[in-house]
């Protein structure tokens, strides 16, 4: 039968296009990732053709003894990756593993208490226009506007007041580890579950390079993209005594049949997360994290009215805060992308500009440090930023230097051989 090329030439060169522009530009998106050579076949395989409504051992179609073996290899790797009791790897997305949750551990009209989106939460956690918004009444803590640290005394008597059903804590877009201990004291006091997102920081968390939540949260959720540098999709890991509510709010509360060639990838990419290269190379992202927000932090950036939030950053992102400075968040994504370098703006907490342009930009070290990315590189990458961010810079010389970076660590070398364009 016709190859993708031949029967559909629109789809293939756009598509050929989106390579050309992952191998020659420097992608710092915080929530973004490169999957491997195994993770793409696994997708590109002949599981999407599987119907598997149900779970293994019991299913509502016929034909699912190999897809039973897949996810329950999945559900395995998940669960001792994570030392979890429960884990289920059927949600398409993060969104729809966070449906899936809220509606197992509340009722529609209960009280959710979550990071305020403008503050680094997601829209998942209570925002007006997202599902969870509608469906739920929601109270909201934030960071404090001295240190934008969020204060545990700050949600403690917040919590107390309010009274939720569910407190959320999880992120995407604060740079600091939270407290997961603190947040399972303050639900305990208030009678509330503890549910954590840890969509962004969940491959630190594989790699044991930061604080894991499964011991103190009722429920986990998480994406399977982002630090974790899996297929585009959702998890979740629980106590077993949730088990049976949050599988029934997966299926058939939220979805019908799961995606069986994403569970393929998610088992393949639960594999690699075990190992020492993996450990390895979120250490990586956590070491040029940390070499950004140190360049960041220079007289000729400061200069220019521009800081790192927090001073600083303990995860795989930094949140550069443009609020005293001319340039804003849009200008400054803009100004990036010039010079080959992709990142988001993104709102700081008090932000006075608008949301379609923020005072912020979110750069993430993950994608890089999965491209091979070391010290070296990242304290090359940091002073292109630096030297673009503090203003009047040569900006075909950074264009130049961004290119000789994705030159000397090649993306995706070969995948012209794989089979899969
Ligand atoms: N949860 C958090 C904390 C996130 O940052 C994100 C993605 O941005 C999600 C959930 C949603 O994931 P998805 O885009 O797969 O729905």
């Amino acid at each position: 039968s016709a190859s993708l090329a031949e029967l559909d030439p629109e789809v293939a060169e756009a598509m050929a296009g989106e390579l050309a522009r992952q191998r020659d530009t420097l992608e710092m998106i915080a929530s973004e990732n490169f999957v491997p050579r195994s993770v793409l076949q696994a997708q590109g395989s002949v599981l999407t053709n599987k119907y598997a409504e149900g779970y293994p051992g019991r299913r509502y179609y016929g034909g699912c003894e190999h897809v039973d073996v897949i996810e329950d290899l999945a559900r395995n790797r998940a669960k001792e990756l994570f030392g979890a009791e429960f884990a289920n790897v059927q949600p398409h997305s993060g969104a729809q593993a966070n449906a899936a949750v809220l509606m197992a551990l509340m009722n529609p009209g209960e009280k959710l208490l979550g990071l305020d989106l403008a503050h680094g939460g997601h829209l998942t956690h209570g925002m007006k226009l997202n599902f969870s918004g509608k469906l739920y009444d929601v109270a909201s803590y934030g960071v404090s506007k001295e240190d934008h640290r969020i204060d545990m005394d700050e949600v403690r008597s917040i919590a107390l007041a309010e009274k939720p059903k569910v407190i959320v804590a999880g992120w995407s877009a604060y740079p600091r580890q939270q407290d997961f201990a603190a947040f399972r004291a303050i639900a305990d006091e208030v009678g509330a579950y503890l549910w954590v997102d840890m969509a962004h920081f969940a491959g630190l968390v594989a790699a044991g390079l930061h604080p894991s939540p499964v011991p103190y949260a009722d429920v986990v959720s998480s994406t399977v993209h982002k630090t974790l540098g899996g297929p585009r999709s959702g998890l979740i890991l629980a106590k077993k005594e949730w088990a049976k509510k949050l599988n029934s709010a997966v299926f058939p509360g939220q979805q019908g049949g799961p995606l069986m060639h994403a569970i393929a990838a998610k088992a393949v990419t639960f594999k690699i997360a075990a190992g020492e290269e993996f450990k390895d190379r979120q250490a990586r992202t956590l070491s040029g994290a940390r070499i950004l927000a140190e360049r960041l932090g220079n007289k000729d950036v400061a200069d220019q009215g521009i800081s790192v939030l927090t001073g600083g950053t303990d995860v795989h992102l930094v949140l550069v805060d443009l609020r005293n400075s001319q340039l804003d968040g849009q200008q400054g994504e803009d100004l990036l992308h010039e010079i080959g370098i992709t990142v988001n703006r993104n709102a700081v907490p008090f932000d006075p500009r608008p949301p379609m342009t923020t005072s912020g930009l979110r750069i993430g070290t993950a994608a890089l440090a999965t491209r091979g990315f070391g010290d070296t590189e990242f304290t090359e990458v940091a002073d292109i930023i630096g030297t673009a961010l503090a203003g009047n810079a040569d900006l075909p010389a950074l264009r130049a230097r961004v290119a000789k970076l994705a030159l000397d660590l090649p993306l995706y070398d070969g995948l012209e051989n794989w089979g899969l364009l």
